[in-house]
This record gives structure tokens, sequence and C-alpha cells, in this order.
């Protein structure tokens, strides 16, 4: 079964996102992909060839819908560019998906070197 790999991008992280979903169209395009609203447009604007599942935005429940998907097990890998820099008025939501991400033990990249090391791993087959 295909990998499920969830895609999140702060604002300020975005561009890095698209930047990042072309450099790896290729491995993304094998995988089934969720975004939070405004993470999936972007992507799909950089590479139309890839089909992203689009969930809310994030500020309007986009990443407790992921942090939903990871509790059922359905997702493989959280890949989410935070913006350190910015506060957030959804700041609880994102460290409630990130809590998830922990219990369900489940590989998490918050930025783009660990993102490009997951990936690494994941085209190794390991
Ligand atoms: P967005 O949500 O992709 O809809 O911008 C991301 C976030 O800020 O959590």
């Amino acid at each position: 079964m295909a990998r499920c790999v969830a895609l999140i991008a702060h604002d300020q992280k975005k561009d890095d996102m698209a930047a990042f979903a072309r450099d790896h169209r290729a491995w993304l395009a094998e995988c089934e992909l969720v975004a939070t609203g405004t993470t999936g447009r972007r992507i799909e604007e950089a590479c139309p060839e890839l089909k992203v599942r689009r969930l809310k935005s994030g500020p309007l429940g986009g990443d407790q819908q992921i942090g939903a998907l990871i509790a059922e097990r359905a997702v493989d890998l959280l890949i989410f560019f935070v913006d350190p820099l910015t506060p957030m008025p959804h700041d609880v939501d994102v460290k409630a998906l990130m809590r998830l991400a922990i219990v369900y033990d489940i590989p998490m990249a918050l930025n783009r070197a660990t993102a490009e090391a997951l990936l690494r791993q994941e085209k190794a087959g390991a």
C-alpha cells in the first residue's frame, strides 16, 4: 500500500515546501498525500501532477484533521515546515498535532534538513 505522507508548512515556509515538493515530485507521486488547505494548494500549484488530499486550512482545523488521521494510524510520515519566528494564534493546534505524532511514534520532520534525511531513508527502503 502507498505510504501516506502528511504535509504542512507555515506561511513563511510555504516557498520552502513548494521547492521541497518539486525536488521530490517523483517520490511524492508514489505516495498518498494529505495536506492542510493552503499548503496543499501551493504543492499542487508547484507540481500539478501531484494529487493532494486537501483538508481545512491549519488555523481552521486542518492541523487537527491531520492529528485525527495520525490517531487512526492513517499517516506514515509527517513533514511539517514550522516557522519558529512568527507567533501563531493556532499554536495550541500545532502542539497537539506534534504530540500525537509522538504518541503514535511516526517519523516527523519539522525542518527541511530532517525531511531530506527521512526521504533518503525512505528511498533506500529502510
Ligand atoms: P495552511 O495551514 O496550509 O492552511 O496554511 C498550515 C498551518 O498554519 O498550520
